[in-house]
């Protein structure tokens, strides 16, 4: 496994806090944003990986453009031949080096050291986009996602709202099965996954995206393979580029950071040859395999990654929920994702506008989280259940708890993907947005009234 020594970084210490508070009165953070048309939504990408200046890029007839880059965790800047697709530079095949978005959040050369490009408390937030789902992939993404979550000291977790993370997004147009650039970026940055993407490609990206590089792209990989250039398809030789960073450990032939044997061969003959004492030998069987993590991918992350205890408690990811929405009637959250809609206090169903939010549930709270929040299964209506009283329900008697536990954050500022302005009104107990003049009505009689906290949700 290959990777540099970073000096540790200061912990980000997650504060648990299993009491659970009862709302309380705070001042709103502030209007948040309701977009009538959801389709229309555009979503923001940020990743910002560094772009070279103008003038640094020579278009070559086979596609490759020469790049001056100083790449994740490299000493310095470099010459590199990479190729564009769709609105990113992409490295070897599958890393992503930079793009065409403004930058507004970054982790590249600040301070010379890059502890940034790994990420806090050995977690990575992820988000699954839509385009996942309407490709019928979550549960491969999900499965793999859990998977390595028992095997590695590093989490990768639901997002809430955190500032850094990675979106899980489908492509059709990648040159290969998946695309991720190299460690944190700073803000959201893209795991390009094609139809033909495996388990194993999620594995191979997120080590990406964790800072790991390719092994047979090691400054020292002359000494165990040799690329036989004369079977390569035509510009796939820029796909043997050295990488940066340094190297750990010994050579791992069959790390799932190493490409096969025939990778890019224009004639189904070797382009990848082993070495040993600088003379040829057979390669090991493993090398290119895509069954999982090689011991010594486990042992290099392990290190890289060593905040939190191995296997002390395995995270388990848990896709959020999505289809919450606000109805622009009564202001309230209700669930959208059956066919009833349940009865609007201002009369008529409720009516879906905005962001589809994506609540969090049955995990615990922290101290800027609040659990309890339930959804009633006569208005729909999502309210809190924490005390004896579930406040009055438009339909009658007080709420009917139903369904997931859901835990809300608070106390935070909204962040890209997240909107503020969510409140509980202590009159009728559910959630509603404070972001406009007009509240909505109250089942309990007038309109609604806000109190506790001011909740900040995640969208897709
Ligand atoms: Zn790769
Ligand atoms: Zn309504
Ligand atoms: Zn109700
Ligand atoms: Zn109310």
């Amino acid at each position: 496994m290959k990777k540099i020594t970073l000096i540790s970084i200061a912990m980000l210490l997650s504060l648990y806090c299993s009491a659970q508070s009862r709302p309380t009165f705070q001042k709103s953070n502030g209007p948040g944003q309701i977009n009538k048309n959801v389709s229309t939504q555009p979503i923001q990408k940020t990743t910002n990986t560094s772009l070279p200046a103008k003038g640094k890029l020579t278009l070559r007839s086979n596609g490759f453009i020469k790049m001056k880059l100083r790449l994740p965790f490299a000493a310095k800047e470099m010459e590199y031949m990479v190729r564009k697709v769709g609105h990113y530079y992409i490295l070897n095949d599958d890393i992503i080096v930079g793009n065409d978005f403004p930058k507004t959040r970054s982790y590249s050369i600040d301070n010379g050291i890059f502890t940034n490009y790994k990420w806090d408390n050995a977690e990575i937030p992820v988000v699954i986009d839509k385009s996942i789902f309407e490709n019928n992939m979550q549960n491969m993404v999900v499965g793999a996602l859990n998977e390595m979550n028992t095997q590695l000291e590093l989490r990768i977790v639901a997002r809430t709202t955190q500032e850094d993370y990675v979106r899980i997004e489908f492509s059709s147009t990648i040159l290969g099965s998946g695309e991720s650039p190299v460690g944190r970026q700073g803000g959201e940055q893209p795991l390009f996954l094609a139809k033909s993407a495996t388990k194993a490609t999620v594995w191979h990206e997120l080590l990406h995206a964790a800072g790991i590089w390719h092994e047979q792209s090691r400054d020292d990989r002359d000494k165990f393979i040799q690329i036989n250039e004369a079977n390569l398809t035509d510009g796939a030789e820029h796909n043997f580029q050295y990488e940066s960073g340094n190297n750990q450990g010994d050579y791992d032939f069959c790390s799932i950071m190493h490409y096969s044997a025939n990778a890019f061969s224009k004639n189904g003959q070797p382009t990848i040859e082993c070495k040993s004492n600088n003379t040829t030998a057979p390669c090991p069987t493993c090398m290119g395999q895509r069954t999982g993590f090689s011991a010594q991918d486990i042992k290099g992350l392990d290190q890289f990654y060593n905040e939190v205890s191995r296997f002390a408690s395995h995270y388990k990811f848990i896709l959020p929920q999505a289809s919450w929405r606000f109805c622009n009637k009564c202001s309230g959250m209700f669930f959208d994702g059956y066919m009833d809609k349940g009865s609007c206090p201002e009369k008529g169903q409720h009516q879906a506008a905005g962001y589809n939010f994506q609540l969090p549930h049955d995990i615990a709270g922290t101290a800027t989280s609040q659990t309890s929040w339930r959804y009633c299964s006569k208005c729909y209506l999502l309210f809190y259940s924490g005390y004896t009283n579930k406040g009055t329900c438009n339909q009658g008697g007080a709420h009917i708890a139903a369904g997931y536990n859901f835990v809300l954050p608070h106390d935070v500022a909204g962040k890209p993907s997240t909107q503020s302005s969510w409140r509980y009104c202590n009159k009728c107990y559910v959630m509603f947005y404070d972001g406009y003049a007009k509240k909505g009505l109250c089942a309990a009689g007038g309109a609604h009234t806000s109190a506790g906290y001011n909740f900040v949700l995640s969208y897709n």
